[in-house]
């Protein structure tokens, strides 16, 4: 039976997403990048008033109401907004629109571990260019590279940095139309820049976005993309009909008007991002200024990362560690709830003490 899977997914390294332990389960779970704060109230006053006539029917095909809301939010015409079910879904539906069998996407290195898994299953060909020394994204090199598609995490994972918009400029610039240029910006809502502003200026750019991080909706499965219109009515025709669902679409559109929240969240979760840096630091880490939600601390010989990993896994907190090239030698860390952060510091130094590591 198995020769008769497509080649190219019989040979595939799946991706392995973070665990997700059953809920019964105590543990401190900083291991996916989830928002420690619950959704906005209006969010869970919209689902409380779901009603059965919402579930019999479809929904609507292109999230009307979550396109109205959002273009209102952020300033351009529901025409250059598509919805997804999950920004992945939507890094799905770009790669199947744009690249052929044997084209190239880039990517700097490391990045999101999804895009060669997903770039493998259509059969495209992956150029990664490796970070400069000082983890930040080498713009000029990859504007050197001929691809079809470009990937640029913005703040990149699992670091964290944010790239200047002038860097992203200069890579639209060098491309020019000879590519699509990708500006995933699922972290963006924690930084202090973002490249919205430029698909007015770049029709072959596609700025995405999710509600799974600073909305805290990871569970809804919601992300959407601004482009130019040409763009849009491509990736339109190649999505499902109905690739979002009622309840999220509903969900999604309450969350996107309630910014007023997300600013609140947002604080918070930078301001113990602060603290979780420093204190890290302070036991001798090396840990990255983040932009994000997640901190990658590099443990600079005073433990092994994957041992870092398993010995709090045993203590009941879930951090991610990376067996992969350039992401062994540190732990990515979600930040946290105030009492969570302070229990993991608690634990670390614990660790850190005891002899034989
Ligand atoms: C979390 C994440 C996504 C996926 O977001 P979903 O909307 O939950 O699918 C996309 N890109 C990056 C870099 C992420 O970290």
């Amino acid at each position: 039976m198995l020769d008769l899977v497509r080649s190219s997914v019989r040979n595939l390294k799946p991706y392995t997403p973070g665990e997700q332990p059953s809920a019964d389960r105590k543990v401190i779970k900083l291991n996916t990048n989830e928002n420690p704060y619950p959704p906005s109230r209006r969010v869970m006053a919209a689902l409380r008033r779901i009603s059965a006539d919402r579930l019999r029917r479809y929904p609507q095909p292109l999230a009307d109401s979550f396109r109205k809301a959002a273009s209102e939010v952020f300033g351009l015409p529901e025409d250059m907004i598509i919805a997804g079910n999950g920004s992945d879904e939507l890094l799905t539906i770009i790669i199947r629109t744009f690249v052929e069998r044997h084209e190239r996407i880039a990517y700097p290195w490391p990045t999101y571990s999804l895009y060669p898994v997903l770039a493998a299953i259509e059969g495209a060909e992956c150029v990664e260019v490796g970070l400069n020394e000082d983890y930040s994204v080498p713009f000029k090199k990859l504007s050197e590279v001929k691809a079809k598609l470009f990937f640029i995490a913005n703040p990149n994972a699992p670091t964290g940095i944010l790239a200047p918009r002038q860097e992203i400029r200069s890579l639209l610039d060098a491309v020019g139309l000879r590519s699509i240029v990708v500006i995933d910006e699922a972290y963006v809502d924690f930084a202090e820049d973002n490249c919205l502003e430029l698909v007015k200026s770049y029709s072959n750019l596609i700025v995405l976005r999710t509600l799974s991080k600073g909305y805290s909706l990871a569970g809804i499965r919601f992300g959407f993309a601004f482009a130019s219109q040409d763009i849009i009515n491509e990736l339109l025709k190649v999505k499902d009909s109905y690739n979002c669902d009622a309840i999220s679409i509903e969900l999604a559109t309450e969350a996107i008007k309630d910014q007023e929240y997300l600013k609140e969240t947002v604080q918070k979760v930078k301001a113990q991002r602060e603290w979780l840096t420093e204190r890290l630091r302070r036991l001798g880490f090396r840990v990255l200024d983040s932009s994000s939600n997640f901190l990658w601390v590099i443990t600079e010989g005073l433990i092994d990362a994957a041992r870092l990993y398993y010995t709090l896994k045993q203590r009941g907190i879930l951090v991610r560690y990376f067996d992969k090239e350039g992401m062994r030698d540190g732990v990515r860390i979600t930040v946290g709830r105030p009492s969570e952060n302070r229990t993991l510091i608690k634990v670390i130094e614990d660790i850190l003490k005891e002899p034989g590591r």
